[in-house]
C-alpha cells in the first residue's frame, strides 16, 4: 500500500504541475483575449467577430473553472496523503478502492458513495 501511495503522489504532483502550467497559460490567453477585444479602435474591425469572440471568452472562463477545481481535488489528495487520511471516502469513512484511486488519483469518495452523491445531484436538477 505505501508503494502505492508514493506512486500516486507522484503522479498527483505531476498533475498539479501540469494543471498549474495550463490554468496559466489559459489565464494569459484570456487576457489577451479581453485586452485585443477591449482596445480602442479595433472594435469596428473586429464588430463581425465579437459574437465569436464572447462565447470563446465564455469557453475559457468555463475551461478555467474547470481547470481550477480538478487542481483544488488534486491539491486536497496531496493534503491527505500528507495527514495520514488519503485513501478513505470522505462520506462514509470507508477505504476507498486502489485500483478506483489508481484510475482517479484525487477521488474523495468511495464508488458507492459517489454514484449516490451522482443520483443526488441529478435529482436536485430535477427539483429545480
Ligand atoms: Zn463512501
Amino acid at each position: 500500500m505505501a508503494n502505492l501511495y508514493e506512486n500516486l503522489r507522484q503522479r498527483l504532483a505531476q498533475d498539479r504541475e501540469r494543471l498549474r502550467q495550463e490554468l496559466a497559460q489559459m489565464k494569459a490567453s484570456h487576457v489577451a483575449m479581453v485586452e485585443s477585444g477591449s482596445r480602442e479602435g479595433s472594435a469596428g474591425e473586429h464588430l463581425a467577430d465579437s459574437a465569436t469572440d464572447t462565447s470563446e471568452l465564455e469557453t475559457s472562463l468555463a475551461l478555467q473553472a474547470n481547470l481550477h477545481k480538478l487542481l483544488e481535488d488534486v491539491d486536497r489528495a496531496l493534503r491527505k496523503l500528507d495527514d495520514g487520511s488519503y485513501g478513505t471516502c470522505e462520506s462514509c469513512g470507508q477505504p476507498i478502492n486502489p485500483e478506483r484511486l489508481e484510475a482517479i488519483p484525487s477521488a474523495k469518495l468511495c464508488i458507492s458513495c459517489k454514484a449516490q452523491q451522482e443520483r443526488d445531484e441529478r435529482g436536485t436538477y430535477l427539483r429545480r
